[in-house]
């Protein structure tokens, strides 16, 4: 299911490697900002860098947050991502619960569609902000 690292371009391991080392989601503008002395100046190569990291299930796109996480390496569905996000401070955890996970890929709405892929964004308030 993973793409194995070498596949991928400079201009996506550059964007990759920004967005692995932030502890939350980045957006474009910031993502663009932060690899721009890397070299990737044009908006364009920094997007279609994302479309291709996303696409190779490197990068997750948040959307509630309008932003982008690296993988955690524990995506149990190929087409559904489930996060949780903390309101206060934004924190983003991708969710691994094989059960709801599960759950989703077989639930059908009232007029019997069966879905291929979901997008979960759970919201509440992480463990630091609380105290
Ligand atoms: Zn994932
Ligand atoms: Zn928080």
């Amino acid at each position: 299911m993973k793409n194995k690292k070498n596949e991928l371009t400079k201009n996506q391991k550059i964007v990759l490697d920004f967005i692995q080392k932030s502890n939350k989601p980045v957006k474009a503008y910031s993502i663009l900002s932060n690899v721009s002395k890397k070299g990737l100046k044009a908006p364009p190569q920094v997007y279609r860098a994302l479309e291709k990291l996303i696409e190779v299930g490197e990068v997750h796109k948040i959307e509630s947050l309008n932003s982008f996480v690296a993988c955690n390496s524990k995506c149990i569905e190929p087409n559904g991502t489930i996060f949780s996000i903390c309101k206060s401070c934004d924190q983003t955890t991708e969710v691994s619960n094989a059960d709801l996970a599960k759950f989703l890929s077989d639930f059908k709405d009232m007029n019997g569609t069966q879905f291929s892929g979901f997008n979960l964004e759970l919201f509440g308030t992480c463990k630091s902000c609380k105290t």
